[in-house]
């Protein structure tokens, strides 16, 4: 693009975007502190999922300082059902560092914004540039796949060369009179017009820039990238009962180093859990040495309960609940003892949720 294209270019996109943009509740404020706990939810989760979520997060943390001095449970808490736990771990490691060195305020700079935990390229360009302005770029999987079409670039999107290139080209088009609403604006585009699937070329207000469009190679770009061989994984989870309807849960595992696909603690997320185990061989293999670690006697009344699917990432994973009638929930150090319609009020993940209502149907 020559010097008037890329003018014509910026003053079209950004023309679009203030005229229909969703009204979404962290376009209302240019406050960090919100642009930045939206910029974390939306990292794995679609919008309309994370809306609630973001409301409720920012009512109950209303700013840095309150998000910092919460105890992590309570975080988890209130992160519990969005997946990627770490993101809510690490946001609050980032809020306490503010607290420390920052004096509770979100930094101004790149360098002291992308070192704090959880805050990479993109996020760091996204809140500089959106709360303060900052001629910083945003590059995520949307707005790559927006440049690639308009620029007809092929090949793999991620192999670093090309995501430098693609870097060095945000960064050229970047409107500097608007870097907040250009960067949004770019990602607004990517979401609603140049989707990944079907994009709708003839409501794209950038249509005559396109490059792939003129060569007929929309379909074609981003090129698909080999997909990770998914690997099934067999898990045990033991619902232990009394006769007032309470469960055990124990507390967040501590992660191993070097991890299996069916390392318990990453697939519960580091949260609270039912005792599970891995099943590679036979679920009752498993069972029964759940039963042994537990020492529930032999007797204690069983029932296999409906299978339980989830995906978390490569890993499909099939889990076998029992629930298993006792007088007395086992002992164990750190757990806890809850009825188990209330599980929601503890931080466990998507997948004891599912277990529990497998339970509780
Ligand atoms: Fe994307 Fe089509 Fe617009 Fe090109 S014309 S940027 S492919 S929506």
């Amino acid at each position: 693009m020559n010097g008037t294209q890329l003018r014509e270019f910026r003053k079209q996109l950004l023309t679009w975007f203030r005229e229909f943009q969703r009204p979404l509740p962290w376009r209302k404020s240019r406050d960090p502190y919100r642009i930045w706990i939206s910029e974390i939810m939306l990292q794995q989760t679609r919008v309309a999922a994370a809306i609630p979520y973001y409301e409720r997060f920012l009512e109950r943390f209303p700013d840095v300082q309150a998000l910092a001095e919460a105890p992590q449970e309570e975080v988890l808490r209130m992160w519990s059902g969005l997946g990627y736990y770490s993101r809510a771990r690490n946001l609050q490691k980032a809020a306490q560092q503010m607290v420390a060195l920052h004096k509770g305020e979100f930094p101004h700079t790149w360098e002291a914004a992308s070192s704090l935990p959880g805050i990479g390229d993109y996020t760091a360009a996204a809140i500089l540039s959106i709360a303060f302005g900052e001629k910083d770029a945003v590059l995520d999987g949307n707005v790559a796949r927006v440049l690639a079409r308009l620029e007809a670039v092929r090949g793999d999107l991620r192999e670093t060369k090309r995501w430098r290139e693609l870097q060095k080209t945000a960064e050229k088009v970047l409107d500097p009179t608007a870097p907040g609403d250009w960067n949004q604006a770019m990602m607004e585009l990517g979401a609603m017009v140049c989707t990944p699937r079907s994009p709708q070329c003839l409501l794209c207000p950038v249509s005559r820039f396109c490059k792939a469009r003129k060569l007929g190679l929309v379909e074609r770009i981003p090129e698909k990238r080999a997909k990770r061989t998914a690997v099934e994984v067999t898990l045990v989870a033991a619902i232990f009962m009394n006769a007032r309807g309470e469960t055990l849960l124990l507390p967040p595992p501590s992660m191993a180093r070097k991890r299996d696909a069916d390392d318990v603690p990453s697939l519960v997320s580091r949260m609270w859990h039912f005792p599970t185990l891995s099943a590679a061989k036979d679920p009752l293999i498993a069972l029964r040495e759940l039963i042994r670690i537990f020492k529930i006697a032999g007797k204690a009344p069983m029932h296999a309960l409906c299978k339980v699917r989830h995906t978390v990432t490569y890993r499909k994973v099939s889990i076998f609940p029992f629930r298993i009638l006792v007088r007395k929930l086992p002992g164990v150090q750190g757990s806890q003892t809850i009825p188990l319609h209330a599980i929601s009020s503890c931080p466990v993940s998507n997948l004891t949720r599912k277990i529990a209502q497998a339970a509780l149907e």
